[in-house]
């Protein structure tokens, strides 16, 4: 069993708790006269913004499947959009693709007594 922490550091308090989107940039570019033109982008969220966000100590793992060895960050590249947080869940291998490709990963749980640990 590898545990994944929760960086301490990292909490913080969500200013937009309880919103149920997030909005992000898109990727700049020139509009005809050369103006560099930025858009956003409404992210609808399957659930509601948290009260905090955190983020989780990557670690060195391999996965059972093809045997890749990468970081547990990479997993999160890999959760389905508008679910900003759900590193818990998402454990898809960013090589082969095979879901649940590390199941001896558990994902610390968030509890507001880490925030005066920090
Ligand atoms: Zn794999």
């Amino acid at each position: 069993m590898i545990e994944i922490k929760i960086d301490r550091d990292s909490i913080a308090r969500n200013k937009n708790a309880g919103d149920r989107h997030i909005i992000v940039p898109r990727r700049p570019y020139l509009d005809e006269a050369g103006n560099r033109v930025q858009e956003y982008k409404w992210i609808w969220l399957i659930q509601p913004i948290p009260e905090f966000s955190y983020r989780y100590i990557p670690v060195t793992i391999t996965c059972q499947y093809c045997e890749a060895t990468f970081s547990s960050d990479a997993l999160e590249d890999y959760a389905e959009e508008g679910d900003w947080y759900s590193a818990e869940t998402a454990r898809i291998c960013p090589k082969c693709g095979n879901w649940e490709c590390c199941d001896e990963l558990s994902f610390e749980s968030f509890s507001e007594e880490m925030i005066h640990d920090a």
